[in-house]
Parts: structure tokens; sequence; C-alpha cells
């Protein structure tokens, strides 16, 4: 499935957790560049520049990325893609890419720009193991990351000239693919607001009733039916 939404909706908390719950990988293309810019390598050396600007990287760079992960042995009985596709050019891409392995599910998580502005200025990234914080959670008072010991930080295209541009590029770039993908009959819309539970359960509704459509009667519902092979 895929996980789409502008930056802040919240994406990387619920896909983390239905991953999981379903025992799935969560392949997060952000996660996967900031681990490249972290290890120096050719990858994120190019990539570091563009991501601080808020820009994309280019589809050719992405698509490879993203073609590469998902034949890794890991992703043979499913996926969470959060952060691609960001473009028409690569949701196109992806349809080749998993023609034989096609999208159950698209959810959209939804949240108004005024919130996802304000939740993106408290974001705190472990720079060891990518979880997520708020600046105010009581969990990394004393500047390290309870999971890890790394260090949360501020990410640098989370601040506000970078959050700017980003907004606008998915509005402009990404926000396009939630018709492309309505008019595929794939799209669930989800409320993104509320608590982190209160939307995984909206989130895994609607899961559910896609991912069971299939199964055999009497065969699991709400959480463990995701999570059965
Ligand atoms: P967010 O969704 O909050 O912008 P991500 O962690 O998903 O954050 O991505 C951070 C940055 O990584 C993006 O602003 C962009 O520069 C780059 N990036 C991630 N995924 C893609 C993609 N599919 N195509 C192009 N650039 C990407």
């Amino acid at each position: 499935m895929l996980i789409l939404g502008r930056q802040g909706a919240g994406k990387g908390t619920q896909a983390t957790r239905l991953a999981a719950l379903c025992a799935v990988p969560h392949i997060s293309t952000g996660d996967m560049l900031r681990a490249a810019v972290r290890d120096g390598t050719p990858l994120g050396q190019r990539a570091k520049q563009i991501m601080d600007a808020g820009d994309l990287v280019p589809d050719d760079v992405m698509i490879g990325i993203v073609d590469d992960r998902l034949h890794e042995p890991d992703a043979g009985r499913g996926w969470i893609l959060d952060g691609f596709p960001r473009t028409v050019g690569q949701a196109q891409a992806l349809a080749d890419i998993t023609a034989r392995q096609p999208l159950d599910v698209v959810v959209e998580l939804v949240v108004p720009n005024e919130v996802v502005i304000e939740r993106i200025s408290s974001r705190r990234t472990c720079d060891g193991c990518a979880t997520v914080y708020s600046a105010d959670d009581e969990a990394i008072a004393d500047g390290v990351c309870p999971k890890c010991g790394g260090t949360p930080r501020q990410r640098d295209d989370d601040r506000p000239e970078a959050i700017r541009k980003r907004l606008e590029v998915y509005e402009s770039d990404t926000a396009p693919l939630v018709d492309h993908y309505r008019g595929l009959g794939l799209l669930e819309t989800v409320d993104g607001l509320g608590s982190t539970d209160e939307v995984f359960a909206r989130v895994l509704a609607v899961v559910d009733a896609r991912t069971s459509a299939g199964r055999p009667e009497g065969v699991g519902s709400a959480g463990p039916a995701v999570s059965s092979p």
C-alpha cells in the first residue's frame, strides 16, 4: 500500500505502526535519503542540497532506488511505501515496477496546512533511528533518544523556509496523485486530525476493509487479520 499526505500529516508515524502490525517493511524514501546523507554516500552528497532546499530529488534517481528496494527479499509479501510516488512520473514508474504485485490501497492522510506547519516546526527526528518526536515530549527531555541513544534534532528541511517550499511542491507535484489514485479506485481518504491512536484506528479500518475483501469468511478482522499471512 501507499500512504500519501502533505508534510507533517503523520505518514511516517502511521506507516511505522501499520508495518509492524502487518509484518511488512515500512519503506520511507525520506528515511532512505537521510540515511544516505548520514553515511556520506554519493547519493547522499547529491541529495543533501536538494532536500535542504525543499526540492525534489530527480525522478530517475528515486525510481531506481525504489525499484531496487521493492525487489529485496523482505518486500516479497507486501510493503508500505511512504514518500513515493511524489510525482505523476513516479506513479507511472511504480505501476510498472509493481505490475506483478499491484497496490491494494492508497491511504491519503488529510491534515490542514496550518496544523502541519505547527507540527513540523516542533518535530524532532532521531539522528540514529529516525524515530519522530515532538519537541515537548518528556521522553526526550534529556536530549537523548530512548530507543537508540541517538540525538533527536530538527531536520534541516524542517526549518520555516524549507517547509514553505516543500508544501508548495506538495500542492503542485504530489497532490495530483490523489485524483490519479481516486480514478483507479484505490484511494481511501482518512482524517489525520486527532491523537495518533485515533488516526491509527481509522487507517486500520480502511486498510482492513480493503485487504479482507479476498479473505475467506470468518478469517480474521480488524488488527490480526491484516497481520495474518
Ligand atoms: P516530507 O514528506 O516531510 O517532505 P520526507 O522525509 O518524505 O519528508 O522527504 C524529505 C525530502 O526527501 C523531500 O523533501 C525530498 O527532497 C526528498 N524525497 C523523498 N522522497 C522523494 C521522492 N519520492 N521524490 C523526490 N524527492 C524525494
